[in-house]
């Protein structure tokens, strides 16, 4: 065979995944977490602690080490978990690369890197926007590919305009480097005349983020385990993408996604089979959080006896990583009440009173008047006297869970000292990904009797080392992101839908 030219290939992403109930979101708030153009894509990607998506790194990775490849790096974009984004945001992110892709043409494959969950303020779908415009703008022959994460709503749209879509198959998240390393070597294959076939079941099953871990004995993983059973010379991906309740969209729902080497038959037939699995399963997606005056108890037990093995709690309501504000006080104003002694808490966001600690200097002691700024339901006011403990630029290279070897940029930071209580404050809001994000504050997490985090599940990775599953609580408080779904006024979700409303039949008569 005559070995291939240089294949030139555009890379681009949005990355949002949207909360309905958070507010809306642009530019400063993509500017402060990733916004890339063109060069700046490929310096990232190929940096030694890169900050930009890890499915670009793999992506890139993967294309540089079988070479013969050209990056057209156009334009990729993301934000921390948030509200809807604002359309006209939205739209000038599409004209720019629409406008990029038309400049770079011919183009031999399009690489994206999507999340998958965002709403806007004008579409259900603009992920599916988003990919429709590249089809149109490349044409029908042009290998177009892209990574999702397994929290994205999937519509029919996105499996139309594109050949393959893959979805993480983690959760906490440590497979995003791997996953781009699978987009590249399947759009190699495509370069040599593979053509995918997919098939895409979606199920009225929306269950709350964390009952959706990938951990043994999970039902999520056992599922996402039996469809990688499957992989053969036929099956090219199983993606089984949990969705993101909190977008409350018309696309809501368990997606099961089968491609194939071209056999379309087998696709839809494994599809037919992992999603019947999956639907028989869904009684096994339950919460199993404890209240806030139990978790205060077993804290402050823990803290009167150091023999006590140390617990972890994570503020799965307040998760910045869903959504949520990052600067809810339920679990710190009750821990303070009580007394805790020992107990770390973070991340917490809040500008201003980042500000007043530097104003005041290291060392000095202030009254730290936690959301004074805020009218965000749930960030509910709290002061206490506190003394400054540290300041920093709030920027580091992680080491574990999914910041290992990654540059994290928490914006200026700094470190309270309540008494028995530290708590690590921060400016770009994003959640406490690992035991990284208070070492930096000179914390030892190991020392702690007691560590709160502002994370729904994806702190498990980073914590793993020092907290086993049993020693960990999801505790139960209001917030953006409670698991308590009933809690919230859905308006777009696909009714009925499980567990929402129990009953829910599928598949529906005379499918
Ligand atoms: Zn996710």
């Amino acid at each position: 065979m005559p070995s291939p030219g240089t294949k030139r290939i555009a890379i681009l992403g949005f990355d949002l995944e949207a909360n309905r109930f958070a507010p809306v979101c642009g530019r400063p708030e993509f500017e402060e977490r990733a916004y890339y153009e063109g060069e700046a894509i490929s310096r990232d990607a190929r940096a030694d602690h890169p900050a930009i998506h890890g499915g670009i790194c793999g992506f890139y990775a993967t294309m540089d080490a079988a070479g013969g490849w050209t990056p057209v790096p156009i334009l990729f974009t993301g934000s921390t978990p948030n509200g809807p984004v604002d359309q006209g945001f939205f739209d000038e992110v599409m004209d720019r690369m629409r406008a990029g892709l038309a400049a770079a043409a011919p183009l031999d494959g399009v690489y994206i890197c999507e999340h998958g969950a965002a709403v806007s303020t004008g579409s259900h779908d603009p992920d599916g926007d988003l990919f429709a415009m590249v089809r149109e703008t490349v044409g029908p022959d042009v290998p177009v590919i892209a990574t999702l994460d397994l929290h994205t709503n999937v519509s029919q749209r996105m499996v139309d305009a594109t050949d393959l879509l893959i979805a993480y198959r983690t959760n906490p998240h440590v497979d995003q480097f791997e996953r781009g390393a699978e987009a590249a070597a399947a759009m190699r294959e495509m370069f040599d005349g593979m053509r995918p076939t997919a098939a895409f079941v979606r199920l009225p099953l929306v269950a709350p983020s964390v009952t959706l871990l990938t951990a043994e004995g999970q039902p999520y993983g056992d599922l996402i385990r039996l469809g990688q059973s499957r992989i053969d010379a036929d099956v090219l991906n199983v993606s089984i993408t949990a969705g993101f309740a909190f977008s409350d969209t018309p696309k809501n729902g368990m997606g099961i996604l089968v491609t194939t080497r071209g056999d379309a038959a087998k696709a839809g037939a494994l599809a037919d089979t992992l999603a019947s699995a999956g639907w028989a399963d869904r009684e096994r997606y339950r919460t199993n959080m404890i209240g806030l005056d139990a978790a205060v108890r077993l804290a402050v037990e823990t803290g009167a006896d150091a023999g006590r093995p140390s617990l972890l709690f994570a503020d799965v309501a307040d998760n910045p990583g869903g959504g949520g504000r990052g600067n809810t006080t339920y679990i710190l104003k009750a821990l303070h009440a009580a007394g805790a002694e020992g107990v770390l808490l973070g991340v917490v966001t809040d500008p201003p009173l980042v500000e007043a600690a530097f104003a005041a200097g290291e060392g000095k002691a202030i009254d730290a008047r936690f959301n004074s700024a805020e009218t965000q339901t749930f960030s509910e006011p709290f002061t206490a006297p506190a003394t400054v403990a540290g300041l920093s630029d709030g920027e580091f290279v992680g080491r574990h869970g999914m910041v290992a070897d990654r540059t994290v940029r928490l914006g200026r930071s700094c470190r309270l000292d309540l008494g028995g209580i530290q708590v690590v404050v921060i400016s770009a809001r994003q959640q406490c990904l690992s035991a990284d994000f208070f070492a930096h504050f000179g914390l030892d997490v190991a020392a702690a009797r007691g560590v709160v985090v502002k994370s729904r599940g994806h702190f498990r990775a980073g914590f793993q080392h020092l907290f086993p599953p049993a020693r960990i609580h999801e505790v139960d408080v209001p917030g953006l992101t409670s698991p308590n779904l009933a809690n919230f006024d859905w308006r777009h979700l696909p009714r009925p839908v499980y567990p929402l409303d129990p009953d829910t039949v599928w598949p529906l008569a005379g499918r």
